[in-house]
Order: structure tokens, then sequence, then C-alpha cells
């Protein structure tokens, strides 16, 4: 069968949440995914000793209610990140061990960041989720990029070097990249910056036994045949009768067509006929994130025995985030880092070996010489794939939530948009992905011909 109700461009958490539904409703449906797998931006890997780690998104919040849902459901379990013991921040060289929210800075930087901190909390508050754009302040707070807002309010350089490596650490891009609007609204989007940038308590607290790609797997098998590997979409058609998707291999028709991919990768779709202008306007700038993500493994988690959590945070460094990513059982050592923005495009045009070595260097300085030795390292080059074409998700640039905002999820005609950027709450992450998919499912159930 080639004509269905309903086709879905993308299986990953967001596409395979919209499929779940329409079918629970009784609708036929069919998935067309680019790659020969499930799961987009996340991706199971395994250590040569079976260890699995996950290469792309990974973890979870207690907040994050619909994520945790589906890995319930799906018979899947979570575990604790382990969270134990001090943390340390290199900045200027000086390696800085601490064990308070103060992220290693001097008092006078701990202060000036948590009055910016503040004063961003109170912004965020005043953001509407639901459209950003027509917040109180929008103009003004889209007309700058976050950047230039913590520019106008301190010159403190320690400051200002934790706000360059913690945005990146959010968002994989640089303060000068993002409206100061679409950073509040990420703010709101997942509750506080303390739940977004914590651990215990915040957006890290846990992960999937076997990782995260095991839910977009098992919903790929409760749907069976009618997700289609390999079928990379690259033209939605419609008319007064229906859509029609042109896929390499063949194409398929339905009354209605869910697209659940980054925004910037639907902007690269033929559209038949083409889309107005607005949205066309929003693909165009909203870019992808730049991140390489990295695994190194060692014989024991051994900065544990000096009373280190694994969580290490540099200023000065390529590799600015690290943590403890061991599996639970302690059984083998496993460091997570993060090369971000602008170190992930730098980092990018070296070799691996030189990447590899660059990251190692980082964990010894921060969890001393017996990080030298790493008995493996994997990584993932987020920019490089052509299907994701770059990491955590799509940002905002300034002035463009309050010109094209509503284009974010305003359906055309009988095209519908999913996606974790289309989520309001926890935009970006695979909670959001997981609500867009359901939200984009609800729309085209409300229409009575799909
Ligand atoms: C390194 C990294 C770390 C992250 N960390 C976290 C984290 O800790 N916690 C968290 O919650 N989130 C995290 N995220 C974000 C999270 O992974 C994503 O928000 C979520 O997985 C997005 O799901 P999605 O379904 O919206 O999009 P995607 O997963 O991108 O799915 C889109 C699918 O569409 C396919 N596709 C693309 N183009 C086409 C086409 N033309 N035709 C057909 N198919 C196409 C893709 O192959 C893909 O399978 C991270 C992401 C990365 C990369």
């Amino acid at each position: 069968m080639t004509n269905f109700d309903v086709v879905v461009v993308g299986a990953g958490l967001a596409g395979l949440t919209a499929a779940r539904a329409v079918r629970a409703a009784g609708r036929s449906v069919i998935v067309l995914e680019a790659r020969g797998r499930v799961a987009g931006r996340t991706l199971g890997h395994r250590l040569s000793d079976g260890t699995p780690v996950e290469l792309g998104g990974q973890w979870i919040g207690r907040t994050q209610t619909e994520v945790l849902k589906l890995v319930d459901e799906l018979g899947l379990e979570t575990f604790p990140t382990y969270d134990d013991g001090a943390a340390v921040t290199l900045y200027n060289g000086t390696l800085t061990r601490y064990a308070d929210e103060t992220f290693g800075l001097s008092a006078e930087g701990a202060a000036t960041v948590g009055r910016l901190r503040q004063e961003l909390e109170g912004l965020a508050d005043t953001v509407s989720l639901s459209s950003p754009w027509t917040s109180p302040a929008a103009a003004e707070l889209d007309r700058q990029s976050v950047g230039e807002w913590l520019h106008t309010r301190t010159s403190d350089t320690e400051a200002l070097a934790f706000w360059g490596a913690i945005i990146p650490a959010l968002f994989s891009a640089e303060p000068a990249e993002l409206s100061l609007l679409h950073f509040l609204f990420y703010i709101k989007s997942g509750g506080t910056l303390g739940n977004l940038v914590s651990t215990t308590g915040g957006a890290q607290e846990l992960r999937v036994v076997g990782g995260p790609h095991l839910m977009s797997e098992r919903l790929a098998d409760q749907l069976g045949d009618a997700v289609r590997l390999n079928a990379p979409v690259r033209k939605v058609s419609q008319d007064h009768d229906g859509v029609r998707v042109d896929f390499e291999g063949g194409q398929v028709t339905a009354q209605r067509v869910i697209v659940a991919i980054p925004p910037t990768l639907a902007g690269r779709l033929v559209y038949q006929p083409a889309l107005p202008a607005s949205r066309d306007g929003l693909t165009q700038q909203m870019p992808m994130g730049s991140v390489i993500k990295v695994q190194v493994a060692y014989p024991t988690p051994f900065w544990r025995r000096a009373g280190l959590s694994g969580f290490g945070f540099s200023l000065d460094e390529g590799l600015s985030v690290t943590m403890d990513n061991s599996p639970p059982d302690g059984s083998r050592g496993v460091l997570v880092g993060f090369f971000e923005g602008a170190h992930a495009r730098s980092a990018a045009l070296l070799p691996l070996e030189e990447r590899r070595v660059s990251a190692v260097a980082t964990l010894v300085r921060m969890f001393g010489p017996e990080a030298q030795n790493p008995v493996e390292y994997a990584e993932q080059n987020w920019m490089e794939e052509e299907y994701t074409r770059g990491c955590y998700g799509g940002r905002l640039g300034a002035g463009v939530w309050t010109q094209h905002g509503a284009a974010l999820t305003e359906p055309v005609g009988r095209i519908h948009w999913a996606g974790a950027e289309t989520s309001d709450v926890w935009n970006g992450y695979m909670d959001g992905a997981i609500r867009s998919g359901r939200r984009a499912a609800a729309e085209v159930l409300g229409h009575q011909e799909a």
C-alpha cells in the first residue's frame, strides 16, 4: 500500500511518538527515515567490553515526565548519574576543586554569576512559552544576543568566561549566536537555569539502562513495517486532495504529513507549492549547534578514589564539560566530555588523533596523571551527520522569534511540524521531542479526513 492516512518524516523520538499515536487512533501511518537506523539524535555505542555508552542525547531529569513515562511504558529502566564527591573547574590555568554551587569561581566571580542568574531567571518568568514573541518585553529581549546582554551587565572577566562556557554547554553555540529571548524561553521551558545545569535534582540526574536510543528502537519494533529505513525524503507536495511525499526509492500519498526533523533540515526539502515566506524565513535562520561528544574509557573510575565526581568544567580548554559516565556497577571508568560551539568547530578541523590527544590532555589536567592512558576513546561529530547537521538542537539568533516565531509550529495546509525544537516544554530535549510528537499527532487526528 502506498496510500496512508498520515506519513511521518523522520524516525527520531518525535516522529515515532507521533506515528504511535496515529496508529493507536486507528489510522494508517508510515514513517520515512533517511538513515539506516532509527533514533536520530540518540545513538548507542558499545565499548569493546560491551559497556554501552551514549554518543547522542542521554540524560533525563525528574521533571521530564513524558520521557520518564515512555521509558517506563517501554519496559526500560533508569539509573542515577554518578554524582558523588567534588567537582573541578579549570580557569586561567588553575584547577579549583569545589563541592558547593560556586562552580569553583572566586567569591567575586560567583557573586556576579549569581546576580546575573537571578536577573535571567526573573526575565525568563516574563516570557510566554506558547508564543514567546507575544511576551511583554519580547521586542527588547529579542533585539540582542545573550552575549550583548551579558556585556551590558558586567565587565567581570571571570563571570563572562563562566557564561561563555556554560551557554555553549547548553546550546553548543556561543552567547553571541543566541537571542536573549531564546535563551530565556529555553530556561523557562526547562523550569529554571538550576534545572538545566544540575545533575542531581536537574536535567542530568538519570540515564537509561542500555541507552535512550532503545526507546526509539522499541517504538519502531511496535510499528513494524510502518517504519521504512534508508528512505530520505526529498519533496512534499500537497493539494486539496492530500499530500504526496517523494523519497529516494519511491513515493507515498496520505491525507496529512508530519515533518519531524530539525527545522533547518525541514527547510531543505522541496515543497510544492512553495511554503509561505514566514516559514521559509524561519528555517533559513534556525541553525543547529556544534558539538563533538567524546567517551573516554579507563579500567576503573579512578577519580572516585580521590573523592571526585567526574564533573569537570573548563573555561580554558576545548573539552569544556566532563562527567562520570561509567556503567551503574562502576566496573569500568568512563568520562564523557564535550567540545561545544566554537571549540567544536575548531576541534573538528583536527585529525581524530589530535582531537583525542587534546581531550585526554584536558582530562589529565582535571583528574590527574591516571587519566593519561585511556583504554578506549569514542566520539561523535554531530556536525558531519547529513541527517542532523549539528546538535544539540536548532537555536534562534536575535530578531528571529519576533519576526518568524509563529511559523515554528503553525501547520501549512496539510503539513504539520514536530521535533524537539517545536516543544514549549523541555524544548530541545528528548522530553520535548516526545511532547511535540504527541501534539502533532493530535493536530492531524483533529482533522476528519486523516
Ligand atoms: C550530543 C548530544 C547530546 C544531547 N544530550 C541530551 C540529553 O542529555 N538529554 C536530552 O533530553 N536531550 C539531549 N540531546 C537532544 C536530544 O537528543 C534531541 O532533542 C532529541 O533526540 C530529538 O529528537 P527528534 O525526534 O526531535 O529529532 P531527531 O532525533 O533529530 O530525529 C529526526 C529524524 O529524522 C531523520 N531525517 C532527517 N532528515 C530526513 C529526511 N530528509 N528524510 C527522512 N528522515 C530524515 C533523521 O535521520 C532522524 O532520525 C542531545 C543531543 C545530542 C546530539
